[in-house]
């Protein structure tokens, strides 16, 4: 049996989440993202993954640092930052997890208490290397759900992670992508962006598909976070899951291949320029 692997290749893939915004709507319509990272010197990896869900159009987002982190961002002050100890998960954020938040004890409770909840998760960086680590921290990962019993989760392990998470090498990972995105959705009962060049996007039913956007000058430092950022943007805005997923991952790199047309890649290009081309992206669609 081998799944399909289509090629993600372009919005007919989430045109029916793409809905114009109604006049009368106001910041609750469009939902709440709760970034959940930032240990000590690790501030910018949050930071970048909120200010992308503020670009991709999330009605508010907070910024839930593990330590103490900075009081606000001087260059987006509508980021309102929490400490983690004090923020609730309810159901009603989105929930993305993980960047700059460091291993320790502190951030694996954390991590604990956001997967016991009931909301959209997006799951990266830190708290994937958390669960590597942690069996229980999967078991909690893999038995999340919704009200409904409906998948709640979305991880975005690059190959690195990934082999963390499947404890194997890297290598193997490369050697079959494709088949390591679909373990670990099947495995982790979690939509999965294995990311890198061909980012293979696997459900846990067995659905592949391989995006086409994207390129090198995304092999820089902070462009992960942006991907999570905006799929909790989405996420935060009602998208269905499988839809969050696609989109996401299509305009990440679709940005990325507009800058390098306008000559601001592929060489040099830094996460925190890329952010604003997604907003432009995702307005042109
Ligand atoms: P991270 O390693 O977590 O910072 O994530 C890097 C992001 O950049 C992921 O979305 C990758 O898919 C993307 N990326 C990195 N290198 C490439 C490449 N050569 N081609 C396409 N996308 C890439
Ligand atoms: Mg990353």
């Amino acid at each position: 049996y081998r799944p399909t692997r289509a090629v993600l290749n372009g919005p007919a893939h989430f045109a029916a989440s793409l809905k114009p915004r109604a006049n009368n709507s106001h910041k609750g319509s469009y939902g709440d993202v709760i970034v959940v990272g930032g240990a000590r010197g690790m501030a910018g990896a949050p930071v970048l993954a909120a200010r992308t869900a503020a670009f991709g159009g999330a009605g508010r987002v907070y910024l839930a640092f593990v330590d103490d982190g900075p009081a606000y961002d001087s260059m987006h002050p509508e980021l309102m930052f929490r400490v983690a100890d004090r923020v609730e998960f309810g159901a009603s954020a989105a929930l993305v997890v993980g960047p700059g938040m460091g291993t320790s004890r502190h951030a694996h409770d954390i991590l604990a208490r956001a997967l016991d909840s009931q909301a959209d998760i997006v799951v990266d960086a830190d708290a994937l290397n958390l669960i590597s680590a942690e069996p229980t921290l999967q078991h909690k990962l893999h038995d999340r759900r919704g009200s409904s019993g409906e998948i709640v989760s979305i991880i975005t392990p690059h190959p690195l992670e990934a082999a963390r998470l499947l404890d194997t090498t890297t290598q193997n990972i490369q050697n079959d992508r494709p088949q390591a995105a679909r373990m670990l959705a099947r495995h982790f009962n979690a939509i999965t962006i294995l990311k890198g060049a061909g980012t293979v996007i696997a459900f846990p039913d067995g659905e592949m598909l391989i995006n086409p956007t994207g390129n090198p000058a995304l092999s820089t430092a902070g462009t992960g976070d942006v991907l999570s950022g905006l799929c909790g943007a989405l996420l935060a805005q009602g998208w269905p899951l499988r839809a969050a997923a696609l989109a996401a991952t299509w305009i990440h790199g679709a940005a990325a291949d507009r800058l390098v047309a306008q000559s601001l890649g592929p060489v040099g290009l830094t996460a925190s320029e890329f952010i604003p081309a997604i907003r432009a992206v995702f307005n042109n669609i």
